[in-house]
């Protein structure tokens, strides 16, 4: 029979077991989250079932109040299923995938696995969370048939939003189940897999609290301030904005503190291990509850002026209080400022002789031998501890990968300076003559085993394509600076954008047309994708505003009117091309990215982390690359015919309000239900896969004999439409919920997806609708208060309400 994970049971509703049972429901799996009875039951009370489930109603109204969003809806709450670990402990037999997420506490644990050892169907596999428990310790005492299905599944707070995804094999876990629930993980619910050793908290952790421990002890030596360590440990080393010790609010401090004294406990034979050892002022916050976000104040804190202004203090470290500060600056982060990759952005840093320089290097020359010394103890590979640190701590490049960015040659001699020892591996690569950890050879990316001292392949899922790779090995068909066509293999092309957050310009609508051209006389199929890094990252974050700003400054009228017309034509052009063309949208889809996915492609294999939204009214515009019209035409694609005009009605108010209310879908599956995603399209939960996926579906099409879409009239709404939201407006105006100018423009915008001035129940061709849109969007950018809209934006990043 083919193992299958329909039903899950989550035992423990804290942070943990309520992000993995929101992941689950969300994937369409039926889950049993369980928590304790509460102990302070009064007598009364004690066979109350609601009473007895409060500590589980409690991590359920967690998960739905959570923000950010643990689910990708909200009506996905209602495949979790309550209950509590004494009355419903049996339903658990039904389960096809078992998981315990209780408290850190070996004995704890061992009691409920024991537990569950007697109502576990014989091949249920069960697994663990713990974060740094061995597996070995808890289940040495349980049968043989258990221990083959018992593994480690170590997710990362926040479930919904962290890739990694550790796996961890116990002593006599079956090959299979570990392959399956690797499998399952990636595919199902969209993780990447590390696989991981059964030693002290894993390899994400354990790389990671070493960086982060280390660096908070060099911190005193370096005369160093906790904002100067942030600044030295963001955005410049290629890591997030939280660095270091924001990181540690978000984590929380005690969590943080009980990993590091976790491992410092379980590795005596470690040479790093007092690298583990948390700096007595950490211990004292802990002890005074200054944990970070949980408790409002841990490294960072926010407070209030006598003024009632917002002000950001940081701890003093020696005296514990907290102080006002300034982000500071060092020379080296102003020459990674200007530095063009990140590769150089991180030697500006590492290599500068300033007090900035001199720290980061310490901290980071030592973790990157730290990370050395540890392949195949923690992980078989280099590519293990690389992945954690990127998908665990968002690390655009993992130790090696960093270690290759800074030249292991050079960094490796500054190391014997510095009286470092270079781990033999490491020594032996140089000495055999490669240079770098990591090499590209016809598409294929190689990385150096320790264990062979030779390259091998860097095994990638078969449905996962890389961009990159295939960039790199001569794939590419023609390219521009801001797009370029990419050859997928079995005649498909991939049209991939490459601008700043890929935005849409006047090169990438040239660049589309040409590349439709070329598949017509070459291929069988277009996609439409990109791999932009980062999370959630950017399919395209809209237009270019910049661009329209200088025509409208300039009064170029025509000239805007012919651009957007050109765009219009473009995407028309996909559309009603002879060929399938999907596009692969995920993370930010905005604006002009949007209309590209709902003007030019036939379907849309899309990413689970989806925020689409059609958002032009937040600087006083519209939708005008067809997407007024785009989407009116999604909305009633499937109202069969004969279709009465009252049917129609009903989709015009959503239209609308997607539009005027510039709404963006918080999962791929809140678009389907916003309409921006309809029923053929489908929802990917592995962004890797995305390419692929797509990829496939321009296959298939192409063999079931696909045939272009015929351009039809549209029916629209006409005056009735315009008649309802006027109506509307005039009261919501009055309430003081829009301002004047949003009236204006949402009532334009009304006019254009009902057809202008037509009857209600008109069929018009397309490009009158299209026609419209120019037209509005000329209008509005007439418009002062649009014009400070645009500029607000452009200046803050952030809408102005005028
Ligand atoms: P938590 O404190 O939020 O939740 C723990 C849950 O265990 C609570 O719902 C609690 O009611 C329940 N519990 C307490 N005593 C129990 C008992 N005697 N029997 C059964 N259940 C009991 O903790 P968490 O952060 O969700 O951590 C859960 C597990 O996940 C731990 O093993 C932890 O190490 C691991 N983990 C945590 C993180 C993190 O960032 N918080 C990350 C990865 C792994």
């Amino acid at each position: 029979m083919k193992r299958k994970i329909a039903t899950a049971g989550v035992i423990g509703s804290g942070i943990m077991g309520g992000g993995i049972a929101a992941l689950l429901a969300s994937t369409g799996i039926k889950t049993l989250l369980l928590d304790i009875v509460p102990s302070d039951l009064p007598d009364d009370k004690k066979s109350d079932a609601q009473a007895r489930n409060r500590i589980v109603k409690a991590g359920l109204d967690a998960v739905l109040n959570a923000k950010p969003a643990l689910l990708m809806q909200k009506k996905d709450a209602a495949r979790i299923q309550i209950g509590n670990l004494t009355d419903d402990f049996n339903l658990l037999a039904e389960c096809d995938w078992i998981v315990e997420v209780v408290v850190e506490n070996l004995a704890v644990k061992q009691d409920l696995l024991k537990r569950i050892e007697t109502i576990r169907r014989p091949g249920t596999v069960v697994s663990t969370n713990t974060s740094g428990i061995p597996l070995k310790n808890m289940s040495s005492e349980l049968s043989d048939d258990f221990r083959r299905h018992f593994l480690g599944t170590h997710f990362f707070n926040p479930v919904r939003y962290m890739k990694l995804l550790e796996i961890i094999p116990g002593e006599n876990t079956l090959p299979e189940i570990v392959a399956f629930m690797a499998e399952f993980g990636e595919k199902r619910l969209g993780k990447g897999i590390v696989w991981a050793k059964d030693t002290p908290n894993f390899v994400g952790n354990r790389i990671g609290v070493q960086g982060i421990v280390r660096a908070m002890q060099l911190m005193e030596e370096a005369g160093l301030t906790i904002p100067e360590v942030d600044t030295l440990f963001g955005p410049a080393l290629g890591r997030p904005k939280t660095a270091l010790f924001k990181t540690g609010d978000l984590v929380g401090l005690d969590t943080l503190v009980h990993v590091a004294n976790n491992t410092f406990e379980l590795i005596p034979d470690d040479d790093c291990r007092d690298t583990f050892k948390v700096p007595d002022f950490v211990h004292t916050m802990v002890k005074k509850q200054l944990l970070g976000k949980k408790t409002q104040a841990g490294f960072y804190k926010k407070d209030l002026t006598p003024e009632w202004k917002v002000i950001r203090k940081v701890i003093d470290p020696q005296t514990l209080e907290y102080n006002e500060f300034e982000w500071p600056t060092f020379p080296c982060l102003e020459a990674a400022r200007k530095a063009k990759t990140l590769p150089d952005k991180i030697k500006s840093v590492v290599y500068a002789d300033d007090k900035g320089g001199r720290y980061v290097w310490k901290v980071l020359s030592e973790n990157l031998i730290y990370a050395a010394n540890r392949v195949t103890e923690i992980a078989d590979t280099i590519v293990e501890i690389d992945n954690a640190m990127k998908w665990g701590f968002n690390f655009e490049m993992g130790p090696f990968e960093t270690w290759d960015a800074i030249g292991v040659e050079k960094s490796v001699a500054k190391m014997e300076v510095d009286g470092l020892v270079v781990p033999e591996p490491v020594k032996k690569m140089l000495a055999d003559g490669h240079d770098t950890f990591y090499k590209g050879e016809n598409g294929q990316i190689y990385y150096f085993d320790f264990v062979a001292a030779t390259y091998q392949p860097v095994m990638v899922s078969a449905a996962a394509i890389s961009l990159k790779s295939l960039k790199s090995s001569g794939n590419v068909v023609k390219s521009c600076p801001s797009a370029s066509l990419v050859d997928l293999g079995d005649d498909v092309f991939c049209v991939e954008f490459h601008t700043k957050m890929n935005a849409i310009n006047g090169e990438i609508i040239d660049f589309m047309a040409s590349g439709i051209d070329y598949i017509e006389q070459n291929g069988i199929g277009l996609v439409i994708g990109n791999q932009a890094g980062g999370m959630p990252g950017a399919f395209s974050a809209g237009g270019d505003l910049n661009f329209m700003g200088e025509m409208a400054k300039a009064g170029k009228w025509k000239e805007m009117d012919a651009f957007l017309k050109k765009a219009q034509d473009g995407l028309q052009y996909a559309r009603y091309a002879p060929f399938p063309v999907i596009a692969a949208p995920f993370g930010l889809t905005l604006g002009g990215g949007c209309e590209v996915c709902l003007g030019a492609a036939d379907k849309l294999i899309a990413h689970a982390e989806l925020y689409m939204g059609l958002v032009e009214i937040g600087v006083g515009l519209l939708p005008a690359g067809g997407g007024c019209l785009n989407l009116w035409k999604k909305m009633t694609e499937n109202i069969p015919a004969p279709a009465k005009i009252t049917d129609y009605a009903p989709f015009f108010l959503p239209t609308f309000m997607n539009i005027a209310l510039a709404k963006v879908s918080t999962s791929a599956a809140d678009a389907r239900a916003n309409g921006f995603l309809g029923p053929k399209d489908r929802i990917i939960f592995n962004r890797d896969y995305l390419i692929g996926e797509a990829k496939k579906e321009v296959i298939k099409m192409a063999n079931d004999g696909y045939t272009p879409p015929v351009q039809k009239p549209v029916r629209v709404l006409g005056s009735a439409a315009q008649g309802m939201v006027n109506a509307e407006l005039h009261n919501m105006k009055s309430a003081g919920f829009v301002s004047n100018h949003d009236a204006l423009l949402a009532k334009r915008i009304a006019f254009v997806i009902s057809g202008g001035d037509v009857r209600t129940n008109a069929k018009i061709n397309e490009s009158v609708i299209l026609k419209l849109e120019r037209e509005a969007f000329i209008d509005f950018w007439k418009e002062e208060k649009t014009v400070a809209r645009v500029e607000h934006m452009l200046k803050t990043g952030k809408p102005l309400r005028n």
